[in-house]
């Protein structure tokens, strides 16, 4: 698949996932689906635990205060925003920004998968516990952890997972603010590490899904601000 190709299948993922209603809870909740946002064709891809209020409010991932940092740390390695690709775990804002509930994340982790997929990183940084165990498929936790990067396959795709401290994490506490710097330093190092052997192509026969996906009604322009995103 060509990254135009690519770009235009995350599309439709995108509209599936402004019209899924899997978790009612938060489909009636939610202001906005934060998709996520960057570079469709990424060498980098950022995965963050669920939306916030102000990612909800802007339909953005990493706006509020978290998302600054973010912003920062990637700026101090010579990247910007634009750059990368910034996901989360949940599409949608859990209540009170609860944490995610297994039952949501196993309604979510298929757009996720089929970001990466598309999208083709070579770097995956998960961002705190709950996309690095749910990538990891493993309980074990972020501060055993972070900053040693291992193969992963999601797929179709096989990337180096990059497990790191979440930076809302590192915003009040100085020394998890360096540990996540010192990491982050070597991110670019990691970036240019030759791509490793991906799995065997499988002709995609395009199986149903077990339950449709409901497309989004997109109205007319609103696909406008999201498609200018990646
Ligand atoms: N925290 C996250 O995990 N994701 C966001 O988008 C914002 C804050």
């Amino acid at each position: 698949m060509s990254a135009e190709e690519r770009r235009e299948a995350l599309k439709e993922v995108l509209a599936q996932v402004k019209g899924c209603v899997r978790c009612s809870e938060l489909a009636a909740a939610r202001r906005n689906v934060v998709f996520g946002a960057g570079n469709a064709d990424a060498d980098l891809m950022f995965v963050g635990e669920a939306p916030g209020a102000s990612e909800d409010e802007q339909g953005l991932p990493f706006v509020g205060q978290a998302g600054k940092l973010l912003e920062k740390l990637l700026v101090e390695i010579g990247l910007t925003r634009a750059e990368v690709f910034i996901a989360n775990v949940l599409k949608c804002r859990p209540p009170g920004n609860r944490d995610p509930l297994p039952v949501e994340i196993e309604n979510c982790h298929e757009y996720l998968y089929r970001q990466v997929e598309l999208i083709q990183p070579r770097v995956i940084c998960s961002l705190g516990n709950f996309s690095t165990k749910l990538l990891r498929g493993d309980p074990t936790g972020i501060t055993r952890l972070h900053g040693q990067p291992e193969p992963l396959t999601l797929g179709a795709r096989t990337v180096r997972l990059y497990p790191i401290f979440h930076p809302a994490a590192a915003l009040y506490t100085p020394r998890m603010l360096e540990t996540l710097r010192e990491d982050f330093a070597r991110l670019p190092a990691l970036l240019a590490l030759e791509e490793l052997e991906q799995p065997p192509e499988i002709p995609d026969p395009a199986p149903e899904p077990a339950e449709p996906l409901q497309a989004a009604p997109v109205a007319e322009g609103s696909e406008v601000d999201q498609l200018g995103l990646f």
